[in-house]
């Protein structure tokens, strides 16, 4: 990850969805089970922007309603997930969380933390040393732990 501005561009599967972006304001990976049902992998990571910081080209991505006030977008074509889309007033608005798989150039863009940890499937841990919050890590919460969380 450079200094300066770094445009984010990718899309589904099949590229009929593309979109662009500038930088993300955040970089997280999502244990929980929605998310982890919506895109059929063991644990999500998520680049963040406000909705207005998004170009999309190409195909309308597919919008599933996911729970009260709670989006999830696809690809209509080849079903490839790409977004969590919600409100959140302490983010200061419409947020767009994109799959991070999806962009062109997944490996510049490095979590920071974990939110729904206490949601996570019990055999994968992630051997960072990053925060890991139970839940929602917006509510001014404090994380319960830094690096792999002993089985339960
Ligand atoms: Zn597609
Ligand atoms: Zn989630």
């Amino acid at each position: 990850m450079g200094d300066s501005p770094q445009k984010v561009t990718g899309g589904c599967m099949c590229g009929a969805v593309r979109y662009e972006a500038p930088a993300p304001h955040s970089i997280i990976y999502c244990h929980c089970r929605d998310c982890r049902r919506h895109s059929g992998a063991p644990l999500v990571s998520f680049v963040g922007y406000l909705r207005s910081d998004i170009a999309w080209s190409g195909d309308a991505r597919q919008i599933y309603h996911s729970s009260e006030n709670i989006e999830r977008g696809f690809c209509g074509k080849c079903g490839t997930p790409l977004t969590w889309e919600g409100y959140v007033e302490e983010l200061g608005g419409d947020l767009i969380e994109i799959f991070i798989s999806t962009t062109d150039t997944p490996d510049e863009y490095v979590p920071t933390f974990h939110i729904w940890h206490d949601e996570r499937v019990k055999w994968l841990e992630v051997a960072d040393d990053l925060p890991r919050y139970r839940g929602w890590a917006h509510d001014g919460s404090e994380p319960y732990a830094h690096g792999p969380v002993a089985k339960d």
